[in-house]
């Protein structure tokens, strides 16, 4: 299933060179992200400097005037490109169908090359991550040059072609070598590999096609991400040479920690100090929850040090399905470090109540819990 790249820019197959370029520039011109930040026409836009790149190239051009796609992956359906989840950049895509890494020249590579992503990173609380946020982040890329248009021409100039290496894009040289002769090409110094070159440089951009520039955008993130995750934004990234399509844009997410909570997955840790006397007799316990409010953790009469109260549901929600993980919250029981004289008092009358409580060393096999080293681990493994 081939693309109709000749549809997308609305040439017909016969359109020469020029055509190609004139429709594909004024169709840039009303769908950059620069100028129309709307989706569908980011979407669009990428679809046309597709058809763009594939068009201008006169061997891409002959595979789909032979009823291919010279951007279809083994010809199965079109996968692959243009669609959501993409991550590599044109760039890629052309390597891994022409199997090159530079290293074998096709002639001219144009002035027109895509852009290259972009990552930033972008700090969120707890909070955020739990509710979703749009955060507002500057951007510092390469964007279409508005003076050219991409074109990286002054005005009406036009580009000529490459005195050096007369359009070829690259220069041969020969080298004498134990084998004899070798002929060896290297990029052409002058036009670095365009096969042209712009006598009259567009002022602002200097004929590169894009300017550096700073702009806001508004990230919408979604519930339940965490750190290290990365939101893609479509054709945000850097715009290419010559005015080639912008790469995507990674926004990397940084979670702050958070105050009271641990997250670990979905599920939510925090620490109580339960009194001595609360422990042994029972109490509640209100806990300020990120998304519930205030939620009340029940300790049950006896409670022993360490112990673990959860509450179902009451954790994180999980990205996309926004099923909520646990709050687990590990009691701490808290013995007085002071006592007054009539605490000291009703304590020691207590003690004579309980004459058979006494200190004493523990058998290994009398140990809950799993024992003492397991306790341990649990310590130092985070929880
Ligand atoms: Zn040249
Ligand atoms: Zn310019």
């Amino acid at each position: 299933m081939a693309r109709d790249y000749y549809g997308l820019l609305g040439v017909s197959t016969k359109a020469t060179d020029q055509e190609i370029k004139r429709a594909y520039r004024k169709l840039a011109r009303e769908l950059h992200p620069d100028v129309n930040p709307d989706e569908a026409a980011q979407a669009r836009f990428k679809d046309i400097s597709t058809a763009y790149e594939v068009l201008s190239d006169p061997e891409k051009r002959r595979i789909v005037d032979l009823g291919g796609d010279p951007l279809s992956q083994g010809g199965g359906g079109g996968a692959g490109f243009g669609g959501a989840g993409f991550g590599g950049g044109l760039g890629d895509v052309f390597e891994a169908f022409f199997g090159g890494g530079g290293q074998t020249s096709r002639g001219p590579r144009g002035r027109v090359q895509p852009g290259a992503d972009s990552l930033l990173r972008t700090k969120l609380t707890l909070e955020e991550c739990a509710t979703g946020v749009t955060k507002h982040i500057t951007v510092d890329t390469a964007i279409l040059c508005d003076a050219c248009t991409g074109s990286g021409t002054n005005g009406d100039s036009k580009p000529v072609t490459c005195e050096t290496c007369r359009g070829a894009g690259e220069v041969q040289s020969v080298q004498r070598s134990f084998l004899g002769q070798v002929m060896t090409s290297r990029p052409c110094p002058t036009c670095r590999g365009a096969g042209e070159t712009i006598p009259d440089p567009c002022h602002k951009c200097g004929g590169d096609g894009r300017v550096r520039a700073r702009r806001d955008i508004a990230v919408k993130v979604p519930v339940g991400v965490s750190g290290g995750m990365r939101i893609r934004l479509a054709a945000q990234g850097e715009v290419g040479p010559g005015g080639g399509h912008a790469g995507d844009l990674y926004v990397e997410i940084i979670e702050q920690q958070h105050d009271v909570f641990v997250r670990d997955g979905d599920d939510l840790h925090c620490t109580v100090r339960v009194p001595m006397v609360d422990a042994a007799l029972g109490t509640t316990v209100t806990v300020n929850t990120i998304i519930d409010g205030p939620t009340e953790i029940t300790v049950p009469p006896g409670t022993q040090p360490g112990k673990v109260e959860s509450v179902r549901g009451h954790g994180m929600p999980k990205l996309r399905s926004g099923v909520r993980g646990d709050l687990h919250a590990h009691l701490e029981v808290v013995v007085p470090s002071r006592l007054d004289s009539k605490q000291a008092a009703a304590l020691s009358a207590f003690k004579d109540l309980r004459d058979k409580d006494q200190a004493e060393v523990v058998t290994t096999a009398s140990q809950h819990n799993g024992g003492l080293f397991s306790r341990l681990r649990d310590a130092f493994s985070g929880r």
